[in-house]
């Protein structure tokens, strides 16, 4: 397949999702996670008219970003080590995978060395499998709490990784889990902004990540490919 029909292919499903669950296209942005191909590949892709780039380690994002900054929103999706902020902080518009307050920290002394703030995403781990990264649902109240020591973190909404499934509709519970967490903390008032941006939905699952309210899908093999590359 190439990228161009890659590309059609991802927009009419999700114009599809989108139509089934009543919610309007333009409320969910893809996010074209780029780590398992080339930064030429890449660079095609925002040639077609990819905006958004999501990257989980800095090494193998760096050749992208010296390519393709100021072309493209950059995402940091993947786990993030707290000496390792400073090489994210600065570079990527958004960090998805806040899940402790030590991680908060080293993103604050970084964002205010710069004079920037940082628009970040909690990640949480709602299917509560052992492997996934992210703070179980009932922790992110105070997590927030705790966040108002760090003023240049700013929360903006949730992200989360659902099990891989065969039958992607059995990951419905945890999408939903974090849409309705989302309201809740909105209800609560806890931000001084509402959380807005549900970031949720691979490749395996996005329609219905959709479906249950993604503002953001991180799509990887089903919209760029995977490419052999080392490392
Ligand atoms: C790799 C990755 C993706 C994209 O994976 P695909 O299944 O190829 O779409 C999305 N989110 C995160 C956090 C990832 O690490």
């Amino acid at each position: 397949m190439t990228l161009d029909s890659r590309l059609r292919d991802v927009e009419r499903r999700l114009a599809e999702a989108c139509a089934r669950s009543g919610r309007k296209r333009e409320d969910v942005t893809v996010i074209a996670v780029t780590k398992y191909v080339s930064a030429q590949t890449a660079a095609e892709a925002v040639g077609a008219g990819v905006r958004q780039i999501g990257e989980n380690r800095w090494p193998d994002a760096k050749d992208k970003w010296e390519l393709l900054k100021g072309q493209a929103v950059f995402h940091y999706i993947g786990s993030l080590q707290t000496n390792k902020a400073k090489d994210v902080v600065g570079r990527f518009d958004y960090i998805h995978s806040l899940d402790r307050l030590p991680l908060a920290e080293a993103i604050q002394k970084k964002a205010s060395a710069l004079g920037i703030e940082v628009p970040c995403l909690i990640q949480v781990n709602v299917s509560g499998e052992e492997s996934k990264h992210g703070l179980p649902p009932e922790q992110v109240p105070e997590f927030l709490g705790g966040l108002r020591a760090f003023p240049a973190v700013k929360p903006i909404g949730l992200m989360t990784m659902a099990p891989h499934e065969e039958d992607p509709e059995r990951t419905r519970p945890v999408f939903r889990g974090l849409r309705e967490l989302r309201d809740e903390l909105n209800r609560i008032g806890l931000t001084d902004v509402p959380l807005r941006e549900l970031s949720m939905g691979m490749s395996n699952d996005f329609e219905v990540a959709v479906e249950e309210g993604a503002t953001w899908v991180r799509l990887g093999t089903v919209l760029v490919g995977k490419e052999n590359r080392e490392g």
